[in-house]
Formats: C-alpha cells, structure tokens, sequence
C-alpha cells in the first residue's frame, strides 16, 4: 500500500486549514516528514525535497522522491489525485478542482515524474463531487473542455473525476494504472466533507501518500 483517502474517522473536528491537518497528522504519526501546501487552485507543483516538512508551500502538487515523506493534499469536493512510481522511489499528491483541472495540473505532475526518472506511474483518484451533484455554468465546462452533459432537472453537470482520468490516460497512463475511489462526497457528507452541501463549515478530505499514511482510515490505494 502507498496511501489513503482518509475517511471523516481521521478528518472529523478538524477545521480543515494546514496548520490543523498537520497538527493532526504529527500527533498521529509522530516523527514523520509532513508535507501540507497552501492550496490556490493553481498548476503549481514543488518538490517536497526541497521543502522543510513544516513549511507549507503555495502550490497545488507535490512530489517527493523520498518514500518517507507523508504528502498531504485538502479536499472538499475537489479531486484528490495520489501518484507514485513502480519503479523507483517516487510519490506525488495533486489538488484537482476546475480551475487546477482547466490548467491541466494532473497531465502536468506525470510529465514531472517522467522527467524525474520514473516510467511505470500509477495513480489512483478519490473521493470528489460526481456529476450526480456538480452543477456547473457554461464558463465552467467550457475552461475543462467536457462534454457537456445535462441533468434530470435541465442543468449542466461534469464529471470532474473523468476530466482528471482523461488527463492521466493523455499523458500516457494505461487504464488499469487508474484507480478511481471512493463515492460523491456531496451525497456521502457523513463520510466525507462537501463545500456544495455545507458550505464553510465543511471541514477537508485528507488524502495522505507515504510513508506509514496508508495504515490510517479510509480508502487504501498502491
Ligand atoms: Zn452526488
């Protein structure tokens, strides 16, 4: 196992912000190099590397090339995106919402990886809004290039999660090296956090790669 889409049984009374994750995630797993970012919807991906674990860079990605390091990304109906690499020591985690999916942030994070060395990626996606649920203007679907889809009730949808997947098999991913996890997480708010349903008060959905990360609760994956 590489890592874990964590379930409200880790990420329930958290307030979601990076300070809080980490002082969450420390006391869980003490002693181990944890890489939170301060998320701006961006294509930004950094090296945890060349990171201090406490430092929180502003970026939307992050790659290591140490298997110890815990890479952490927040999520509250955006896609969550675990990488890693079969075939060398080489892990990455990517904060996928429309407009990080619109600048292409996953298809970008695998050609970082190739160019780091690796060949063999997998990658698994977790729990995000489905299209049951995302409803979304014209501006929206047309900036992620999706096929437009319409609803029961005459509104516009995506599947953010087919967007993301797209964007692995165009940057060279085969089909079975795709995972995809977990339920909507504005139909499961009692599993996961949902900003469509509850607004401010919805904490953050913690996926974590690395290290020990995937003993914790919730969705395994690798
Ligand atoms: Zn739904």
């Amino acid at each position: 196992m590489r890592g874990v889409f964590c379930t409200k049984d880790l990420t329930s009374g958290i307030d979601g912000k990076p300070a809080s994750v980490l002082d969450r995630l420390s006391r869980i797993m003490p002693g181990s190099d944890i890489f939170c970012m301060d998320q701006v919807h961006s294509d930004r991906i950094v090296l945890a590397d060349e990171a201090a674990p406490q430092d929180v860079p502003q970026a939307d990605g992050i790659i290591s090339r140490n298997p110890d390091h815990v890479l952490c990304v927040r999520t509250a109906d955006c896609v969550p995106v675990l990488l890693w690499a079969n075939d060398m020591p080489l892990n990455a985690a990517v904060h996928a919402g429309w407009r990080g999916l619109a600048l292409r942030i996953v298809a970008k994070c695998v050609r970082m990886m190739r160019s780091l060395g690796a060949e063999d990626i997998r990658a698994a996606i977790g729990p995000s809004i489905g299209p049951c649920c995302y409803v979304v203007g014209r501006d929206v679907a047309d900036a992620l290039g999706a096929e437009p889809r319409i609803n029961g009730s005459g509104s516009l949808v995506v599947d953010l999660r087919a967007v993301a997947r797209s964007q692995l098999t165009g940057a060279g991913l085969e089909e079975d090296a795709i995972e995809s996890r977990g339920p909507c997480t504005a139909c499961r708010t009692d599993r996961y956090f949902s900003y469509r349903r509850q607004g401010q008060l919805a904490g953050r959905n913690v996926s974590l790669i690395g290290g020990k990360s995937w003993s914790l609760p919730g969705l395994q994956v690798g």
